[in-house]
């Protein structure tokens, strides 16, 4: 693929530094392997309120919504702390960030399975929710690819995050553009894409760019990077994918021997049940779009949502447990 790299802020224990409140790093295939084709923004919020390395643990307290953040080994109160931090850290973050991976399970980290207690007390009952930071991440970065990196081990997961991601930062460069012609071209390249998210997104993105009202090319572009951001805001079905490649298979399939088609059909039902990835449908028909020259094909970003080497390094048959 081609395009600006996206800017992604992670915990830093996640591979960057031994942070964490026992000094150790925690070990991510997933952010090692991004890394390479990310500009990475690792920041750990604990160490940055001046908490050391090691260091006692700090814990979620609280019963409603409203939660404090304490270290119930020495009595100390961090809720203001790190509540002042995340506000300056995250200041204009939409505009920095186009996605964030956060350590799963961290009171500060933690975007949705950060465990909250009743009491200070071991042993009193707990729930789940968002830690501190984390909470704050989801809001400023709403609509952008924001995971935590035990999720990510999931394949179909991964992939929407990926897909997610690396859109936005293609979506920068329309921004800073500023040209008709340019989002013409990103519509037109994310045609596919769009047809496994969102058939309805599709047309109405469709009708928006054909622009018959003759927007400014600034207003057009605001509302369709909104709504391009919805459309891809829940990962498709597996179903979709298969009706996209379904659709391409439609302008090659004249030209392929019976024994091609069945073998095509094969891995459409093995990406189906879960037993390979995506790209491995995508690959072999990418084969044939190169093989025929079918331009229209040859430009989808959806045979290449995201750069090939994280495909390698990830999709090829490592790290498909589902959580
Ligand atoms: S989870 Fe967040 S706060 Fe905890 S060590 Fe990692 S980066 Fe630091």
């Amino acid at each position: 693929m081609t395009g600006d790299r996206p800017t992604v802020l992670f915990s830093r224990c996640l591979g960057f530094e031994p942070c964490r409140y026992n000094g150790g790093i925690v070990s991510a295939p997933i952010v090692d392997a991004l890394r390479l084709f990310v500009n990475a923004v690792p920041v750990c919020p604990e160490v940055s309120i001046g908490l050391g390395v090691p260091r006692a643990p700090i814990r979620l307290l609280g019963t409603g919504d409203t939660l404090r953040l304490v270290q119930p080994e020495t009595g100390v109160d961090v809720t203001s702390l790190m509540h002042a931090f995340t506000d300056g850290f995250l200041a204009g973050a939409e505009k920095l960030y186009d996605g964030a991976v956060l350590k799963s399970g961290s009171p500060s980290c933690g975007i949705r399975d950060a465990k909250a207690y009743a009491e200070a007390e071991r042993g009193s009952a707990s729930r789940r929710t968002a830690g501190f930071f984390g909470r704050s991440v989801a809001d400023r970065l709403s609509g952008s690819a924001i995971e935590d990196e035990g999720r990510l081990r999931n394949l179909d997961i991964r992939q929407h995050f990926l897909t997610q991601l690396f859109a936005r930062a293609r979506f920068r460069t329309v921004e800073s553009r500023r040209e008709t012609r340019a989002l013409v071209l990103f519509h037109s390249q994310y045609k596919l894409v769009l047809m496994a998210y969102s058939q309805v997104g599709m047309r109405e993105l469709g009708r928006l760019v054909a622009n018959p009202q003759r927007r400014a090319a600034s207003a057009m572009i605001a509302e369709y990077g909104a709504r391009f951001m919805a459309a891809l805001a829940r990962a498709p079905r597996r179903g979709s994918a298969v009706n996209v490649l379904m659709h391409a298979l439609g302008y090659v399939s004249e030209r392929l021997t019976p024994r091609e088609k069945a073998f095509f059909l094969t891995t459409l039902d093995e990406y189906r049940s879960g037993r390979v990835s995506l790209a491995v449908p995508s690959s072999l028909m990418r084969s044939w779009i190169v093989r025929f020259e079918v331009p229209y094909l040859a430009d989808q970003v959806f045979f290449e949502p995201y750069p090939r080497g994280l495909v390698d390094e990830l999709d090829s048959g490592k790290g498909r447990e589902v959580r």
